[in-house]
């Protein structure tokens, strides 16, 4: 890439600059306001971005990136700035894990048994151990994946069984518009498992909070939030 097309990107991104200082603007304030100024970080969320959109975002300070879909990760992984670690936050089928379990630090949407086995064994092959969180459907959504509120804590127990998975906390989209109760719900069910020191788990991640709710979610106890439009803008076309 020539200079003069990358002074011309780097304009034509200023806007990305711009959201971003407003999202770490209100972050901080909410953060603040409650919970004491304890660490929240900000996920920016990559589905349908152009990589070069992504590494901007990453050269003004955001350092974690979340993705959505396998093909599309799989398109765009070689070309992003390698100092970012990447979460895999979309809909996992089981025989789409081997695509991802060597490229993403964690995955966030762990909701059965049966894909925690497959990350298992795949990561035992790999030699490596993998960080996941539990994907909770707060709103008891039928269009939505996630493991039932009331199911959360049998599946981390059976799940904190296995060698190569490590439970690192939980991750909910609550029901655009429902108000706090669900954020309070999912925040009372961290704690609790938290409190339950479960073997071979480490609750240390409450992910919650997109474009539209971030800060109510971080008055609910939210460490990650997860944004996509806020920060680059409408998406092209609408997808989870
Ligand atoms: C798309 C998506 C987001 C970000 O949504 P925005 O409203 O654009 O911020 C966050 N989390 C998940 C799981 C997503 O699929």
């Amino acid at each position: 890439m020539t200079v003069a097309l990358l002074q011309n990107n780097e304009q034509n991104f200023q806007y990305i600059l711009e959201n971003y200082k407003e999202i770490c603007y209100n972050v901080e304030n909410a953060k603040t306001k409650y919970q004491n100024g304890s660490d929240v970080r900000i996920m920016a969320v990559t589905k349908t971005v152009e990589p070069e959109k992504i590494n901007f975002a990453v050269a003004q300070g955001i350092k974690l990136l979340g993705e959505n879909r396998v093909q599309e990760f799989l398109s765009k992984k070689e070309q992003y700035d390698p100092s970012a670690e990447v979460h895999f936050i979309g809909h996992l089928q089981t025989n789409k894990v081997k695509y991802i379990i060597n490229d993403v630090s964690l995955i966030q949407s762990v909701d059965s048994l049966k894909l925690a086995c497959e990350i298992n064994r795949l990561a035992m092959k790999n030699g490596k151990k993998m960080n996941v969180l539990i994907e909770v459907n707060v709103g008891n959504e039928l269009s939505k994946s996630g493991v039932g509120y009331g199911d959360c804590v049998s599946l981390i127990k059976d799940i904190s069984l296995l060698e190569n998975v490590s439970v690192k906390g939980l991750m909910a989209i609550p029901p655009i518009g429902c108000g706090e109760d669900e954020f309070e719900r999912m925040h009372e069910l961290f704690e609790n498992i938290k409190a339950m020191n479960i073997n071979g788990t480490d609750m240390q991640t409450l992910s919650m909070g997109m474009s539209g709710d971030y800060e109510l979610a971080i008055k609910h106890g939210s460490n990650l939030v997860r944004i996509g439009t806020k920060l680059f803008g409408a998406r092209k076309y609408f997808g989870g």
